[in-house]
């Protein structure tokens, strides 16, 4: 991915899945990258591990100053740290709901609150939140979850308009169902784990799960310059699934 070299990208959820592949990649490609996660300290040099918790807002701003003083300033924002929920909306307590909507949609406003002034001073400042299939695919048990992946979806439009003459783009991936350790752990949990994986194979148009390091990619084309006329976009990167 050419243009990314010398660029700072914050990453957060970016300790394990989608984001530690994204991470990696953009360091890879030259970028310099501090991971903002819960438990960052597993992430192996050259990746800046700071812990954060996007649900707590001094946390944020605490961990996103040091990111900006470590890497000499902010590019690349990745809203990507997210956790999951079960049901319908007879399963869920408000208590539930108010906690997965703090981290996936106020975990992204506060994280892009923190970092806006930084990427106003660059010159490729791009946002990309991780949403979901869920935002659009009407998944059952999924009433929680889907909603907060629909908010970030209209979070990412509107926020891409309010912020598209600063010269900052902010768009959004949508996954399908990826290999990650979150849905490791949903299959580790099911009675005969490799009879679910089976199924749930089965189930995807192209006959098997997304990748980490696929929507790593997606994330990083969104990053990078060249995408510099792309925003307030979704990208799939779901085998077809949503589109079937
Ligand atoms: P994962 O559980 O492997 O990784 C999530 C990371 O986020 C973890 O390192 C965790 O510590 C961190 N995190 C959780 N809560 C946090 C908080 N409050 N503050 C800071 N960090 C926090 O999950 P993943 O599968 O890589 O998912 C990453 C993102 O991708 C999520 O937003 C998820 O909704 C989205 N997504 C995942 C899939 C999938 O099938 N795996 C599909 C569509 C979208």
């Amino acid at each position: 991915m050419n243009g990314l070299s010398g660029l700072g990208a914050v990453v957060t959820g970016g300790a394990s899945g989608i984001g530690l592949a994204t991470a990696r990649l953009l360091s890879a490609h030259g970028a310099r990258v501090a991971v903002l996660d819960l438990k960052p300290d597993s992430v192996e040099e050259p990746l800046v591990p700071l812990r954060a918790d996007v649900a707590d807002d001094a946390s944020v701003r605490d961990a996103v100053a040091e990111a900006a003083q470590e890497l000499g300033g902010i590019d690349i924002l990745v809203n990507n740290a997210g956790i999951g929920a079960i049901g319908t909306v007879e399963d869920n307590p408000d208590e539930q709901w108010h906690a997965v909507l703090d981290v996936n949609v106020l975990g992204i406003v506060r994280t892009t609150r923190a970092a806006l002034p930084y990427l106003r001073a660059s010159r490729n400042a791009s946002v990309v939140n991780t949403c979901s299939i869920a935002a659009t695919a009407g998944l059952p048990q999924r009433a929680l979850y889907s909603a907060s992946k629909g908010a970030v979806l209209a979070l990412t439009l509107a926020m891409a308009a309010d912020h598209v003459r600063e010269g900052i783009r902010i768009n959004c991936v949508n996954p399908g169902t990826a290999d990650t350790p979150w849905v490791a752990r949903l299959l580790d949990a099911a009675d005969d784990p490799a009879a679910e994986r089976a199924a749930l194979n089965a189930r995807q148009p192209s006959g098997r799960l997304v990748t980490a390091d696929e929507v790593a990619a997606a994330i990083a084309y969104l990053a990078s310059p060249a995408a510099a006329s792309v925003t307030g976009t979704a990208l799939a990167v779901d085998g077809g699934m949503a589109g079937l």
